[in-house]
């Protein structure tokens, strides 16, 4: 068999962004997810705002919009029962137009990004389970798996990206995953929810012992709702019944899903923030989650994915142009991809200990409420358009920091509470 220049492992974001940006150089691409699409993913579903320019990049903005997602307009926070925090995503520009976030569900998103990358003339071939991968002088040289008929087959080519998100084969194969130290296992569990009343469209970040929820409405009386917890807490109890009570255990979360109720059984996936050692194998890029993974609190995985998947396919056009595929010639693409992340990875992990810390967390929260610019140039921060020293950075600390701490600081000083009732204005 003839190699393919590029075989993916994974149709997810990752792979068939991959696959897409690879075709649209002019090479030759065959990707094999072991599942059927439509497939779904445990997934918060709120995209990026800065993944409108990628997707359109792509050609699958278009696509998506003609399936009329909701868009989100920002970002409500309520924390420990602290009065919440609502921001609006703010213009990328001064005077620019407002930007918004897309909330599609996955059955939907990656099917669509699959079929384009069918149309773009990558050779797609579903439940095709990859197993191992075809190794030649340290290098990857193929995969090998198992069609829909359980048949054994080979898969030759001149680079391989496993875009298999988490648990994909190089992490198990070549032990890539850096183990956090002392970290608890979490636990996501998600349930598309069905006939509540409207509200308007945010992404609505609830921290609520023992863990957090993200909730977003992905189409006409549907809300997406997963729960992310320390496993621990789930142990020795069935999972919808332990969903569904502590998802409705906060106040907030009560009246914003009344009337709605679980429309499908509650799906969980092992939620842990990692990172992942680059493999010493030549011809083998990692993409999306197989690469690495940021904690789901600030919902950019898809962005990550798609941005890391261009990365690397000019890594691979280039080392398919210069016959070069030697693990440091490949190297530009990992060190590529942690410069442009290495401080939105350190905002995620201080956010992530942030909202485990109530007192700290409640006081961050009345700073930036009482600080609308901090708020938003946070927000630009998390939806990828704007810089991240934007919000990593001393002179943002020192803002936040005298927000917290200003002499007469008080609550009746916050300049977003006016903006609570906004929220629900269909409610
Ligand atoms: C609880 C939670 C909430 C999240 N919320 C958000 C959010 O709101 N917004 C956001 O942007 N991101 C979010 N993310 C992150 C996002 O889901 C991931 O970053 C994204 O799915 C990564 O895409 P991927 O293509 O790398 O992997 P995946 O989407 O996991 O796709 C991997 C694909 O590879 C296939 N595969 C794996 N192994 C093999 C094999 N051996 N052979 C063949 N096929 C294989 C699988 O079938 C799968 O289709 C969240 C993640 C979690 C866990």
């Amino acid at each position: 068999m003839k190699p393919a220049d590029v075989v993916v492992v994974g149709g997810g974001p990752a792979g068939a962004a991959s696959a897409i940006f690879l075709a649209l150089q002019g090479l030759s691409v065959t990707l094999l997810d072991r599942a059927r699409f439509p497939r779904d993913k445990v997934c918060g579903e709120f995209i990026s705002p800065a993944a409108d320019a990628l997707l359109a990049e792509m050609g699958v903005l278009e696509r998506i919009e003609a399936a009329a997602p909701v868009r989100l307009k920002g970002i409500f926070l309520s924390a420990y029962n602290e009065r919440p925090l609502v921001v609006d995503y703010p213009p990328q520009f001064p005077g620019g137009p407002p930007m918004s976030s897309l909330s599609v569900p996955r059955r939907v998103l990656d099917a669509l990004i699959l079929q384009r990358a069918r149309d773009c003339g990558v050779k797609v071939l579903e439940e095709h389970a990859v197993t191992d991968f075809m190794l030649r002088d340290g290098a990857a040289a193929g995969v090998t798996g198992r069609d829909p008929a359980g048949t054994s087959f080979e898969m030759p080519a001149r680079l391989v990206i496993d875009a298999g998100g988490r648990n994909c084969l190089s992490i198990r194969r070549f032990g890539l995953r850096k183990q956090p130290a002392g970290k608890k296992v979490k636990i996501a569990l998600a349930a598309h929810w069905h006939g509540g009343r409207d509200f308007a469209p945010y992404c609505y970040m609830h921290v609520h012992p023992p863990g957090y929820t993200g909730i977003a409405p992905t189409g006409p009386g549907e809300v997406n709702t997963v729960l992310v917890v320390d496993g621990a807490v789930l142990k020795g109890r069935d999972p919808q019944e332990f969903y569904v009570e502590t998802v409705l255990a906060c106040a907030s979360r009560r009246e914003l899903l009344a009337g709605a109720a679980p429309m499908e059984k509650v799906r969980t996936v092992d939620s842990l923030a990692y990172s992942v050692r680059p493999p010493a194998i030549g011809r083998l890029l990692l993409v999306g989650d197989a690469m690495g993974f940021m904690d789901p609190f600030t919902g950019e995985g898809i962005y990550l994915s798609l941005r890391s998947a261009k990365i690397a396919a000019e890594a691979a056009g280039r080392a398919l142009a210069g016959a070069e595929f030697s693990p440091r010639a490949l190297m530009g693409y990992s060190e590529k991809r942690e410069r442009e992340f290495r401080l939105k990875f350190v905002l995620s992990r201080a956010l992530e200990r942030l909202i485990e810390r109530p007192a700290v967390c409640r006081r961050v929260i009345r700073a930036l409420a009482a600080r609308p610019a901090l708020a938003e140039d946070l927000v630009g921060v998390i939806g990828d358009y704007f810089p991240a020293e934007k919000a990593v950075s001393a002179r943002f600390l020192v803002r936040l920091l005298w927000a917290m701490g200003a002499p007469g600081f008080t609550a009746e000083k916050r300049g977003r509470d006016g903006n609570l009732p906004a929220v629900f204005p269909e409610g």
